[in-house]
C-alpha cells in the first residue's frame, strides 16, 4: 500500500522537527477523501515510530517538538500578531507504522484552549475492522458521527463514510487542559492511539473550500439554483454564491445570507447549510417563499483563512467582520458590491440580511428594539416564530446596535434600513441540534418574510 511507503520516507527524512518543503507528503489511504495540501509551510516531526504533520488544508500548528518517545509538544499560535480574538485553532495529522500510544501537548502561546478535539480517520472502515468495534468504543466517546459511519468490515466502497460522518469527539479521559493560570503557558494534553491509517485531530470538523465546492455542486443540481463566482479572495480563491427564487416578480425581493467570515466558525457553517437546504425543499412554505423572494447565499467569505487554519483573519491580516465600513479587503468589497448592486437595481429590493457565526453558545444578535426597520416589527415576529418551532430549546436574543461598528449587521442596517441579524451557534452545540435550529431559522425567515410587507419607500 502506498501510504506505508510514504510514511517510512517521511520518518526517514524528518527525524527531528523541521519544515517539510522537501519532504513527501503522506499519501492517505483513501485518496478521494484525503486532505488537500496546505497553503502555508507544513511542519512535521517524528520520534521514529509515529509522525505528526500539518501538510493539509485547514491544518494549523506553529511548531512541533519531540519531547521523548511517543511524546510531542505542538506550538499553537495565531496567524499574525494583530489577532486579538481567542479562537485558538489547531489541526494536525497523526500516523504510525504500527499502532502506538502517543501523547501530544498543545502549548498555547496566548489565549489558551478553546475547542474540544475532534478526530477524523481517513478510512474509518478499515480502522474498525482492525481494532474492532469494542476497542474503538472504549477509546472514543461514540457520537452521532460514528453512528452514521458504522459499517461492517469488507462490505465495499459504497459503505465508505462521508467526510462529515467520520468525525468523532475525543473521549474525556484522553484529554486534559492544564496550566490556565495567570502568567502560565496554557496547555492541553491529548492521548492518541496512532495507527497506520492517518488520523486528523482538529479543533472542529474540517469544513474546507473543497467541501463547500461539493456542497454547492449538490445544490446546483436542483433546478432554479444558479451558482456564480462573485470574485476572488486575496490569495485567488473563488468567492462563490448561489441564488434562487423570485421568478418574474418585480420588484424581486431579496434575502441575502453570508457565512464564514471567521475561519474557525464551523458550527455557524453547519447551521447555514441546514438553513439553505430548508429553503430549497418542496413543501408549500418553501414553494411560496421562492415564488416571491430571491435568495442569495455567500457561504464562504473567507476561504483563505479557512484553508490556512486561521483563528480570525483573512489573508490580508484583517478581521473581515470589522471591515464593514473601511472595506480594506477584497472579500468584504465583493459582498458590499453585491448588496449595492441590489440597491441600485430598480427591479430588486433587499428585505433581510443574515450573517452566520459561532461563539461559546447559541445567541441571536439582533437590532436594537428602538430601531425602525422596513418592514416594521420584523425581528420580533421572526424570533417569536423561531422560538415556537423549537419546544424545549431556549432562544437567546441579544439586541443592540452601534451605527459606527464595522460589522456586517450594523453596516447593512445603516446602509439599507432593512432588518439584519448575526446568527451565532455554540462551538460545541450538538450537531443534530444545529441542523434543527438551522432549519427552524429558515422556516422563521420564510414565514416572517411572507407575512411582512414593506411600506412604500
Ligand atoms: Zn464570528
Amino acid at each position: 500500500m502506498q501510504w506505508k511507503h510514504s510514511l517510512f520516507l517521511l520518518v526517514f527524512v524528518a527525524s527531528a522537527c523541521s519544515t517539510t518543503r522537501d519532504i513527501e507528503p503522506i499519501t492517505t489511504a483513501s485518496a478521494a477523501m484525503g486532505p488537500t495540501p496546505p497553503s502555508r509551510p507544513a511542519i512535521a516531526c517524528s520520534d521514529g515510530t509515529s509522525t505528526i504533520d500539518s501538510d493539509f488544508e485547514g491544518a494549523a500548528m506553529a511548531g512541533c517538538q519531540v519531547v521523548g518517545r511517543g511524546h510531542y509538544r505542538l506550538l499553537i499560535r495565531q496567524e499574525d500578531q494583530k489577532v486579538t480574538n481567542c479562537s485558538a485553532w489547531y489541526a494536525f495529522r497523526v500516523q504510525a507504522a504500527e499502532p502506538a500510544e502517543v501523547v501530544v501537548d498543545l502549548d498555547y502561546e496566548r489565549c489558551g484552549h478553546r475547542y474540544l478535539p475532534k478526530i477524523w480517520v481517513s478510512d474509518a472502515t478499515s480502522v474498525q475492522c482492525e481494532v474492532g468495534d469494542a476497542e474503538l468504543e472504549k477509546d472514543t466517546r461514540i457520537t452521532r458521527f460514528v453512528a452514521r459511519q458504522r459499517t461492517s468490515c469488507g462490505t465495499g466502497a459504497s459503505d465508505v463514510p462521508s467526510r462529515e460522518a467520520a468525525w468523532q469527539q475525543i473521549s474525556p479521559e484522553r484529554f486534559i487542559v492544564t496550566g490556565r493560570g495567570e502568567g502560565e503557558i496554557a496547555q492541553a494534553r491529548l492521548a492518541i492511539k496512532a495507527m497506520p491509517v492517518p488520523q486528523i485531530i482538529s479543533s472542529q470538523e474540517l469544513f474546507l473550500p473543497a467541501d463547500y465546492d461539493a456542497w454547492l455542486s449538490s445544490l446546483e443540481a436542483i433546478s432554479d439554483v444558479t451558482r456564480s463566482t462573485l470574485g476572488r479572495s486575496l490569495e485567488g480563491r473563488a468567492i462563490e454564491s448561489i441564488s434562487f427564487g423570485g421568478g418574474g416578480n418585480s420588484p424581486r425581493e431579496q434575502l441575502v445570507v453570508v457565512g464564514r467570515q471567521h475561519p474557525p466558525e464551523v458550527t455557524g457553517a453547519f447551521a447555514l447549510t441546514a438553513f439553505t437546504e430548508r429553503l430549497l425543499e418542496d413543501d408549500p412554505l418553501a414553494q411560496a417563499f421562492r415564488a416571491r423572494f430571491e435568495t442569495t447565499i455567500v457561504p464562504l467569505l473567507n476561504p483563505d483563512g479557512v484553508a490556512r487554519g486561521h483563528w480570525r483573519h483573512s489573508r490580508g491580516e484583517r478581521d473581515l467582520n470589522r471591515d464593514w465600513g473601511p472595506f480594506t479587503q477584497p472579500e468584504t468589497r465583493l459582498l458590499r458590491d453585491k448588496l449595492e448592486a441590489i440597491e441600485i437595481d430598480p427591479t430588486r429590493e433587499l428585505r433581510f440580511f443574515i450573517d452566520f457565526h459561532s461563539t461559546g453558545y447559541d445567541v441571536l444578535y439582533t437590532l436594537d428594539k428602538e430601531l425602525v426597520t422596513n418592514p416594521a416589527g420584523f425581528t420580533d415576529a421572526w424570533v417569536t416564530d423561531y422560538q415556537a418551532r423549537l419546544p424545549g430549546y431556549e432562544v437567546t436574543e441579544q439586541p443592540g446596535h452601534n451605527p459606527d461598528s464595522p460589522v456586517s449587521k450594523a453596516w447593512v442596517y445603516e446602509r439599507f434600513g432593512v432588518p439584519t441579524m448575526t446568527y451565532e451557534v455554540g462551538d460545541e452545540t450538538d450537531r443534530d441540534l444545529i441542523r434543527k435550529i438551522g432549519r427552524a431559522a429558515a422556516e422563521a425567515t420564510m414565514e416572517t418574510m411572507l407575512n411582512h410587507h414593506v411600506t412604500d419607500e
